[in-house]
This record gives C-alpha cells, structure tokens and sequence, in this order.
C-alpha cells in the first residue's frame, strides 16, 4: 500500500513533477486505483452567490473592483434563488454545492447569516456544501460548520514566492491561517492552485510542495489554469497546454493519494481525449455548469456525453465519509 506522506522534499516532489509523462501519467494511474473507484468522478457545481465588486487585488480575478472588466457585479442572492439553483444542480447531477463570494473576509453581519441560511438548506437536501469566502476566523468556521458546511475552499493560489506577484492586499500566511481555521473546525478543506500566471515550474512544484506538508493533506486540491480574462493584468499571458495541466494533476494525486483532485477551470478548452488524459493521470472531480464563477465552463449536456464515452459514473454524495449532523432545524423547500 503506498504510504501517506506529509514529510515530502521539494526535490522529491520536483523528481516525481518532472518524470517523463507517460510514466508519470502511468504511476499516478496506479496510485488513483489504488485509492479510488477510478470510474468515479465527482461532479460539482459552483455557484456565485455574490459577484464583483471585491477590495483584492488577485491579478487573474475579473471580480476585484479595480480592474475593468465585462463581469456583471451583484450583491447576495436571495436565499431562495440559491436553493432553486441547488436544487437544479442535483437534478442535473451534481452531488456537491459550492457558493463563491467574492468577498475579502467574512464579516459578522446580515449577509453571513444569510449565507449560513443557503448553506443549511443545501445541507438538508443531501449535497456536500462548500463555500468559498475569503477569510475565514475559527468562530466563523465553527458556525459555518454548525449549519452544515461540509467543506470550504480557499486556494493557495500559487508557490509562496510567486506570490507577491499576483496578489499584494494579504499574505501566504493570511491564507494558511485560514486553512488551519477551517481545519481547527474540523470542516474538509479544499485547496488548490491556479497555472498558467507566469510561474516557473518550481514555482509550481513549490505550491504542491506546501499543499503535500500541511499536517493534514487537503481532501481537495483544484487544479485550474488561468482563464485570461480582458481587463485584468494577466489578460495576455499565454494559455497553458495540456500537459502542463496533467502533469500537475499527476504529481498531486501521487503525493496526496487520497485527495480529490479537481480539474477546474480551464476545462472548457479541453476535448474528450485531453479530459481522458487528466482523468487517467488522477483527477476525479470536474465543476459542471455552463460557468464557473464567472468564467466559461462545459454544460450539463456535454459532460453527460463525456460520461457516457467514457463509461464514467459520478460519484454519491459523502461517499466513505460522515455526512454533517444537522443541527438546525431544516429550511423547507
Ligand atoms: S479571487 Fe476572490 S479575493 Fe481575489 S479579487 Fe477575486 S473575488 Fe476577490
């Protein structure tokens, strides 16, 4: 049995990244059958429940307010529309909810309490619910955990050197703190990166090298590649290939065996035999949806024909794990 390791090198994690493809893509086979149902992929939705309009400066984001882009800002949803599109989400497949809000930090006020409100009903009707908010405090964490929350994302980004480069207005630390918070509240952490943002490829090797020495490995890592969006500062930068995506997908299902890997954004230019190959090297997740946040994603529809030519079947909801007690009363639908 391969071993779970959070005592990783940076070297040996270059060794592994840097290994010729068709045996890196063969190795992490193994290690994804090892470990899963390879036929299995999750299937995600992620919604925006607030969009635009945020203080950061995330030089990839079309949501941060001072960059000039196409993004259509709105605030919180109501709590309903949320529930009408969870409730879509399940019918169309999807097993896990994710509301995105494209704020700095949660704050303490009406609209957290909301956002506690949509995760308690998403909770009740059997999906894992995840949120994505910023910063996050350990009490917040707990409430959040307390209303059904059963995992929260908040990406790494990229190597804590490369950092600097994409986003000044918080730190490297500022977002492990977060990590450890969601941890601390025992809520399942999602965390991942993004490719394609001018790192070099220690760079890259460096943000899995952090992700693979948490205490505890993350139980979902996001693998995306930018999506260039005009009027950002990275709207020029050059679209990643293929396999530069797989060979981060591959290193990080070897060195956290038990994780979901999500092929995120960046999917939409990918045909069937490029996903069969993200799919092989270990990713088994995908977000469904004909956006992601706000960038473009494939629709229920193709990733049905997706499953079918592949003979793929998604995967149940709190598959070999506790599903939230709920402790509220239930929201009716
Ligand atoms: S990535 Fe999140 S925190 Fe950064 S600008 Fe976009 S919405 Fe704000």
């Amino acid at each position: 049995m391969t071993p779970i390791r959070n005592n990783w090198s940076k070297q040996e994690i270059a060794d592994i990244f840097n290994s010729s493809i068709l045996d890196l893509i063969y190795k992490a086979a193994t290690v994804h059958r090892e470990f899963h149902d390879a036929q299995e992929v999750q299937v995600c939705t992620l919604l925006s429940v607030k969009t635009g309009g945020c203080p950061e400066d995330c030089a990839y984001c079309p949501q941060a307010a001072r960059y000039h882009t196409d993004v259509k800002v709105h605030k919180l949803l109501p709590t309903e529309e949320v529930l009408k599109a969870a409730v879509d989400a399940k019918t169309n497949g999807s097993t896990r909810f994710c509301m995105g809000a494209a704020w700095r930090e949660v704050r303490d006020n009406s609209d957290f309490d909301r956002v506690l409100d949509m995760v308690k009903g998403v909770s009740s009707m059997g999906m894992e619910v995840c949120c994505t908010l910023g910063m996050l405090s350990e009490e917040q964490a707990n409430k959040l955990k307390d209303a059904g929350l059963y995992a929260y994302n908040h990406n790494l980004d990229t190597s804590a050197e490369h950092y600097d480069k994409i986003i000044s207005t918080r730190t490297y630390d500022d977002r492990l703190d977060t990590l450890s918070n969601v941890r601390n509240a025992k809520i399942s952490v999602c965390s991942g990166g993004i490719i394609g943002m001018g790192e070099t490829e220690n760079d890259r090797v460096g943000m899995l090298h952090v992700l693979a020495t948490l205490p505890e490995h993350p139980e979902s890592v996001p693998v995306n590649a930018l999506v260039p969006v005009e009027g950002t500062p990275l709207e020029a930068q050059e679209r990643v290939s293929v396999w530069e995506m797989i060979r981060m997908i591959a290193t990080a299902r070897i060195i956290m065996p038990k994780a979901m890997v999500r092929l995120s954004a960046g999917r939409v230019r990918m045909n069937t035999e490029e996903q069969a190959l993200c799919f092989l090297a270990g990713a088994n997740s995908i977000f469904a949806g004909d956006k992601l946040l706000t960038t473009p994603n494939p629709d229920y529809k193709d990733d049905k024909k997706l499953f079918q030519v592949l003979n793929l079947k998604p995967r149940q909801a709190y598959k070999n794990i506790e599903a939230p007690k709920i402790k509220f009363q239930q929201i009716p639908l």
